[in-house]
């Protein structure tokens, strides 16, 4: 099969065609020799993203997301890598479940899933999973998340057992002693009556990991960070040579606590959303290069789960159809970072992190890639969604950064229908 797209601009070249061959970029070729000719009238071609940071909810809650329905969802924001949490039901903690969720996502075909696996049987933090067989049957990295790993003892097991099989370790930073609470502690939830969690819940656990790291001199990834004091901690521990890298979400430069006034729990996610300072540190980060990552963090929920009061509501928003556009939007439109520093966050460094090997674009890499319409505005639609979930905070904003088309390795994924 032999396709080119023509009429583009491509990331980081001064190319106007890409040429694809065997699912592979090649050499040119001639429009004779094509199995199809694309028509990118101007869009950009870009990487295939890679999110380190998804919830599939497949085995187990599959009434909130399949595999298949989350691939698609992925492929429909630009990604073409993704790597799910093993917060699922049984819990990814051992080799058959890992196995179970790669022939799934083979299944579907439309995104590479790389697994994740419970760093504690159950996702507790009590006894190690199986990590070298699970490593065997494909994990790259392991987590605890949606929970924290709990003690420092514990969190020293897992980072030097999964040092020993080079697996990476990320960590869900939230001291459980002081957290617990439905919203960011500060003036707003004081002033609805909600109880809040403190940004010192995610702040003590960043700062265990990051002495961990450096006594041990064993990197550790944080998840989500959303706080300054966290940011803070990670930049200074950067400079002296700490293994930490990092990652944060779309909605943590977005939006803040404010959103929360009128209880809409499309706004309800942990780490929560912070102060308008919290918000201005993590764009700093993301600038300063103290941020590696920009992950999703795609937590799907039943509306069930969701249209309870705000205290009761689960916790967590899709994210993987609206976080290019909100970080083209907010991040490269107004010139805050480069596209070049934008496919760092969410392609090269996660890749990288977790040796994947994605983001080639040179001739015999794998065809991964996406299209986006940079110069359009499109309004972005929860019902035009591919995610089973409807959680989005993001409803009716207007954005750039459509995906157009999305490829891996040279196979169509998703395509918009014009
Ligand atoms: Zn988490």
């Amino acid at each position: 099969m032999k396709t080119i797209i023509k009429n583009c601009r491509v990331f980081n070249s001064d190319k106007s065609v890409i040429y694809i061959d065997d699912g592979r970029f090649a050499d040119e070729f001639s429009e004779n020799e094509a199995d199809e000719v694309i028509d990118a009238k101007g869009a950009t071609v870009l990487p295939g993203l890679v999110d380190m940071h998804v919830h599939f909810r497949e085995p187990g809650y599959e009434y909130k997301e399949t595999i298949a329905t989350g691939s698609a969802a992925a492929a429909k924001g630009g990604f073409t890598s993704v790597c799910t949490m093993p917060n699922t039901f049984p819990v990814c903690d051992n080799a058959a479940v890992v196995s179970g969720i790669l022939k799934k996502a083979e299944q579907a075909g439309l995104v590479r899933v790389y697994p994740i696996g419970a760093a504690g049987k159950g996702l507790e933090s009590e006894e190690l999973a199986e990590i070298g067989l699970m490593k065997e049957a494909g994990i790259v990295a392991v987590s605890n998340d949606g929970k924290p790993i709990a003690t420092s003892g514990f969190m020293r097991k897992v980072l030097e057992y999964s040092a020993d099989f080079d697996i990476p370790v990320l960590n869900h930073e939230e001291d459980p002693t002081i957290s617990g609470g439905a919203m960011n502690e500060g003036e707003v939830s004081t002033s609805i009556g909600i109880r809040g969690c403190p940004t010192a819940a995610e702040d003590i656990m960043i700062a265990r990991d990051i002495i961990l790291s450096e006594y041990l001199n064993i990197p550790v990834h944080i998840c989500h960070v959303s706080t300054k004091g966290g940011l803070r901690m990670i930049r200074e521990a950067k400079a002296r040579g700490v293994k930490v890298t990092c990652e944060t979400c779309p909605h943590y430069f977005t939006l803040t606590d404010s959103s929360c006034e009128n209880y809409d729990t499309n706004f309800k996610m942990h780490p929560p959303l912070r102060s308008e300072e919290d918000r201005l540190a993590v764009i700093e980060a993301i600038k300063d290069g103290t941020v590696d990552c920009i992950v999703t963090d795609h937590a799907p929920h039943h509306q069930d789960d969701k249209e309870v009061e705000f205290s009761h509501a689960l916790n967590g928003i899709v994210g993987l159809e609206s976080s290019f556009a909100l970080c083209y939007t907010y991040l490269v439109k107004p010139g805050i970072i480069t596209m070049e520093r934008l496919m760092d966050l969410m392609c090269y460094n996660p890749s990288s992190i977790l040796k994947l090997g994605r983001g080639g674009m040179d001739k015999g890499d794998d065809a991964d890639l996406t299209l986006m319409d940079l110069e359009n505005e499109f309004v972005f639609e929860k019902d035009k969604m591919l995610t089973k979930g409807r959680n989005t905070p993001f409803d009716g904003w207007k954005l750039y950064g459509e995906t157009m088309l999305t490829m891996m390795k040279g196979k169509k994924t998703y395509e918009k229908l014009c």
